[in-house]
């Protein structure tokens, strides 16, 4: 395994540009393994070594993964010339590490984003074979039915015969007046879960992806914030 620069994982997390770094190195705040790190420029194995800061580890692996709250209005792409990316939410340090979202929301659905460098695994996740589903909260109009449940269960043919995995729809309020529910989806299509309720006549107001896999989106990211993904996070993933 390669080794690199101190200084230069612990940058590349975000959190410190170099310069800092080396100050925090020379005040003795940087452990390395448990061991205050004698140089900036001491080189380890980021996958072999724990690294913290002033009692916080930052995870130095191979890849990055972050959970981001997407706000509404930010488009789920690495560049569009038509308006911010949620790439735009994070730091230059981040930006640079060639970060991607796994999967897409549409431009005014809220909610768990994950972006990362780490293509296989993020092509996995939206494998419908992969098994990871992907749940959203949705509130709409009109009144969800438990037809519309079974409908959703039996897989539904959409317009142009765009054919549907079987998905799941719990129902948490329902009325005249409109509704709330829980979609599950194990597949991605192009603005699946608006197409899937407005063929059943109950257009999606808003829309938010609250749980991918065992991951579910943190209730301590406001919108617009992001994590790191811990190790057992991102194995969960796997
Ligand atoms: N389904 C949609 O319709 N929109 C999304 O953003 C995600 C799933």
């Amino acid at each position: 395994m390669e080794k690199a620069r101190l200084d230069k994982i612990i940058a590349g997390e975000g959190t410190y540009s170099r310069r800092e770094v080396r100050l925090l190195v020379r005040q003795g705040r940087v452990l390395v393994n448990g061991v205050p790190a004698r140089s900036p420029e001491d080189k380890v194995v980021p996958e072999a070594v724990e690294i913290m800061v002033d009692g916080t580890v930052l995870h130095c692996r191979r890849y990055t993964w972050i959970m981001l709250h997407k706000p509404a209005g930010v488009l789920s792409a690495t560049e569009d010339g038509r308006g911010a990316t949620v790439l735009d939410l994070l730091p230059p340090e981040l930006r640079r590490r060639g970060l991607f979202p796994v999967g897409r929301l549409d431009k005014d659905t809220e909610g768990l984003l994950l972006l990362t460098n780490e293509g296989g695994l993020a092509h996995d996740i939206l494998s419908p074979k992969h098994h990871v589903d992907k749940v959203y909260y949705a509130r709409t109009a009109g009144c969800l039915t438990e037809e519309d449940c079974r409908a959703f269960a039996a897989g539904m043919t959409l317009g142009g015969g765009l054919e549907c995995l079987p998905a799941g729809l719990e129902i948490l309020s329902a009325g005249p007046e409109g509704s709330e529910g829980l979609v599950t989806l194990r597949e991605g299509k192009f603005h699946q879960v608006k197409r899937m309720l407005a063929a059943r006549g109950k257009p999606v107001l808003y829309l938010k992806r609250v749980r991918m896999g065992n991951l579910p989106l943190d209730p301590a990211l406001e919108p617009g914030t992001y994590r790191y993904l811990t190790e057992d996070e991102v194995e969960s993933l796997r």
